[in-house]
């Protein structure tokens, strides 16, 4: 059966399709500044890689030359084969805890968090109606970043802020970056073997988040109520003190929206270094003895650790840490400076085995009290897999 795996964000659309039970990925790629001039999709096979520039008026543009490009790679010979479609969503609130299938009411609730979501829920709206319009015979699913989070307790996902911020505006932990936690944690616990794991799940890229899961359920995130908490990201500054907000507007006589431009768009490792939010480039800032460079890594390493400690704590132990994403799957040094500063935890390196970039391999000795992990996240897969057993049932 094959089910067509889709990101929708407001000026693109990736897609992956695949043939299912088998989960083999036939063809993949992506549609860029669909409504904006210069507009191009690229499309990878196993044999080869094309970019191709067309002008793309609408999300529906994009998923009707997607068709014409999935018969004539010969991949599919009627649009009926496509048996399902998931739509990945960036914010589900509490009212998603598990993908669905799409209905008025799921479109009416996704549409309702918007203003939690405002640059990706609208779009996946978006993507959702043009697949729609364009695959009328295929069955829609939604796919939620946050539906992962949804075990979290009430004294990990509130706020100590008024009880009503929570009550009438929804002002809550949500999480993100669900769908690779659960994939990666699912996949650590078939390398130990076993479901009753206690496990930190470090999705660390661009965007980066940080989960303790406990026998498969996430008992706490590092995300809160946007994907601009936790962590220190490439360019948003993660957990601060609240009041620098009302601070620094007034300083600068900044409006919200400015205010949120600086913490999510210029912060961060970009803030901090000046440089670049690219974690290659900060490393080559080190290595070139960019003091700012060294700083930002410094910071970036140690908000990194610090969660990693606070959930062993936690969960009175850990099973297995497991490194991902971007920089989880390709920084050697990130990887080296975070477990060098768990050495207190009995967690020890084999730097032969770091050395080592995007692909599933245990970077820890035997010796180690925690066995430490990189495995490449697949969100795509999973989108494909809920989407194939909601089809299936
Ligand atoms: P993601 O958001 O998961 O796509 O991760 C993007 C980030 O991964 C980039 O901003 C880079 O900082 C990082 N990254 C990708 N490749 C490498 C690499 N070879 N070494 C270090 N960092 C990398």
């Amino acid at each position: 059966m094959k089910i067509l795996s889709v990101n929708a964000g407001s000026s693109s659309l990736k897609f992956k399709l695949y043939e299912m039970p088998e989960e083999k990925g036939l063809i993949s790629g992506v549609f860029e500044k669909i409504g904006l001039k210069d507009s191009f999709y690229t499309i990878k096979t196993d044999k080869e890689k094309i970019k191709k520039e067309v002008e793309l008026k609408d999300h529906e543009a994009a998923f009707k030359i997607l068709m014409e490009e999935l018969m004539e790679n010969g991949v599919i010979s009627s649009l009926s084969e496509i048996k399902g479609i998931g739509h990945r969503i960036v914010q589900g609130g509490s009212y998603f805890d598990q993908s669905v299938e799409v209905t008025e009411d799921v479109i009416k609730k996704i549409k309702e968090l918007s203003s939690l979501a405002p640059l990706h829920n609208p779009a996946a709206i978006v993507g959702i109606k043009a697949a729609q319009a364009v695959i009328p015979s295929a069955r829609h699913v939604t796919v939620f970043d946050t539906a992962f989070h949804q075990t979290i307790e009430e004294e990990n996902y509130l706020y100590a802020v008024p009880y009503n911020w929570y009550t009438d505006y929804k002002v809550r932990r949500y999480g993100a970056h669900g769908t690779s936690h659960k994939y990666v944690s699912l996949k650590m616990n078939e390398i130990l073997g076993r479901y009753n794991t206690k496990l930190i799940t470090c999705h660390i890229g661009n965007g980066a988040s940080i989960s303790a899961v406990v026998d498969g359920k996430c008992i706490n995130t590092s995300m809160g109520l946007t994907p601009n908490a936790g962590l220190m990201m490439g360019t948003r500054c993660g957990d601060i003190d609240a009041t620098i907000i009302p601070y620094i507007m007034e300083k600068l006589n900044l409006t919200p929206k400015e205010v949120d431009t600086f913490l999510n768009k210029e912060s961060g490792l970009l803030g901090i270094s000046g440089v670049s939010s690219d974690s290659r480039d900060i490393e080559d800032g080190i290595n070139h003895g960019n003091k700012r460079c060294a700083l930002a890594q410094k910071m970036f390493v140690k908000r990194i650790v610090d969660y990693i400690a606070k959930y062993y704590v936690e969960m009175e132990g850990c099973d297995g840490i497991v490194f991902t994403a971007g920089i989880g799957e390709n920084s050697i040094s990130t990887r080296r400076e975070v477990l060098d500063s768990l050495k207190i935890l009995g967690i020890e390196i084999d730097e032969e085995k770091n050395n080592t970039r995007g692909e599933t391999i245990c970077i820890t000795t035997d010796n180690s009290s925690i066995p430490c992990y990189v495995i490449p996240t697949d969100e795509e897969l999973m989108i494909a897999r809920d989407t194939y057993n909601i089809v299936e049932r």
